[in-house]
C-alpha cells in the first residue's frame, strides 16, 4: 500500500435489523460502535435503534435531500483517516436506499469500502417464499404511474428468475392487477410482507388470484415485498428455438441427462421432453 493510501479512513457499509432486534451481526455492533460517526437516512429513528445497543456513537444525516452537499464533507473524512459508517434506516444500505455515488466516489479516491452484511427484504422474502431461487431480478420499485408501471413489467416478461419488487401497500393491489395484466394471471407469486415483525405473513397464489384477494380486501398494512416466479412452460417465451438454444449451450459442458435437468429447471419444462429434445441434438 502506498503511504497516501494508508493514511485514508475507511467506510463501512452496514445493514441493519428490518424488524427484529436481534438481526443485527455482532460484528455490526462492533464496527458500529468503533466508528467515528455512522452516517443514517434519520438520526432520530437510528438513535432509537442504537440506545437499544448501547451505542453512543456520534450520528449524521445522509440522505437524497442532503447527499450532494454532505459527500464530499464524508469524503474528507475519509481522506483525513477516519471510519465512517453508512447505515439506512433498515436492512442493508443501497438496496432502494441511499449511497451509491457514496461507495462509487469512495472506491473511486482509491479508499476502502467494507460490506457489513446482514438483513435485506428482498432477500429474506426470497429464502422463505417457495419460489425459485436459483436465479433472481430485484426490480425494486415499480413506478407509481400505471403506464410506466406496465411498460416496466413487460419489460421483465423474459427475465428467468423470480421477480422481487418492493411495494408500498397503499398500491399493491394496483401493482397486482398489472403485473396479471402484463406477464400473466398463471404465473405463481408470493406477497411477504411485515417480515421479522409481530405480523410476518406470506401469502402465495397465481398473480390473478392474489390480484383478485387484495382488491376486495382493504389496503393491507406494513411492508411489503412481492416475488413473481417464471413464466409457466406454456409461456410463449419458451418456444422449441428459445429451449433448443438453452439445451445447445449446456450441451457444451455437461451430458445429456444434466443438460436436459438443467434446462427443465431453468424453463419449468418437464424433464423428460428436454431429454428428448437434447438427445436429438447430441446426435
Ligand atoms: N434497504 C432495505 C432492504 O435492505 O431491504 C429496503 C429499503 S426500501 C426504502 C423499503 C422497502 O423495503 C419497503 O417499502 C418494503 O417494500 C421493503 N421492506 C423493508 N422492510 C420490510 C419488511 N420488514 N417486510 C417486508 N418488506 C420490507
Amino acid at each position: 500500500m502506498s503511504e497516501h493510501k494508508a493514511k485514508f479512513g475507511e467506510l463501512f457499509i452496514v445493514a441493519t435489523r428490518m424488524g427484529y432486534l436481534g438481526d443485527i451481526s455482532l460484528r455490526a455492533l462492533e464496527v458500529l460502535k468503533s466508528a467515528d460517526t455512522i452516517y443514517c437516512e434519520d438520526t432520530r429513528h437510528s438513535r432509537k435503534l442504537l440506545d437499544r445497543h448501547g451505542i453512543s456513537t456520534h450520528l449524521q444525516a445522509y440522505h437524497e435531500h442532503n447527499a450532494e452537499k454532505v459527500r464530499p464533507i464524508i469524503l474528507r473524512k475519509l481522506d483525513d483517516g477516519k471510519k465512517l459508517a453508512l447505515i439506512s434506516d433498515a436492512g442493508t444500505p443501497l438496496i432502494s436506499d441511499p449511497g451509491y455515488k457514496l461507495v462509487s466516489e469512495t472506491r473511486d479516491a482509491g479508499i476502502t469500502v467494507t460490506p457489513i452484511p446482514g438483513a435485506c427484504a428482498a432477500i429474506t422474502a426470497l429464502s422463505a417464499a417457495g419460489l425459485p431461487s436459483n436465479q433472481f431480478f430485484f426490480a425494486g420499485f415499480l413506478p407509481p404511474k400505471q403506464q410506466a408501471r406496465c411498460k416496466a413489467l413487460t419489460n421483465l416478461t423474459h427475465i428467468p428468475g423470480t421477480l422481487i419488487f418492493y411495494e408500498s401497500p397503499k398500491r399493491l393491489s394496483k401493482m397486482l392487477i398489472d403485473a396479471a395484466e402484463c406477464l400473466g394471471p398463471e404465473r405463481e407469486a408470493v406477497i411477504g410482507r411485515e417480515l421479522t415483525k409481530q405480523f410476518e405473513e406470506f401469502r402465495k397464489g397465481s398473480l390473478g388470484t392474489l390480484a383478485a384477494e387484495y382488491t376486495a380486501e382493504d389496503n393491507p398494512k406494513g411492508e411489503i415485498v412481492v416475488l413473481i416466479g417464471t413464466a409457466p412452460a406454456s409461456d410463449k417465451a419458451w418456444n422449441d428455438e428459445a429451449v433448443i438454444a438453452l439445451l445447445r449451450r449446456a450441451l457444451q459442458d455437461s451430458s445429456i441427462k444434466q443438460a436436459a435437468a438443467d434446462v427443465a429447471e431453468h424453463t419449468g419444462l418437464a424433464k423428460r421432453d428436454c431429454y428428448q429434445l437434447a438427445l436429438g441434438l447430441k446426435d
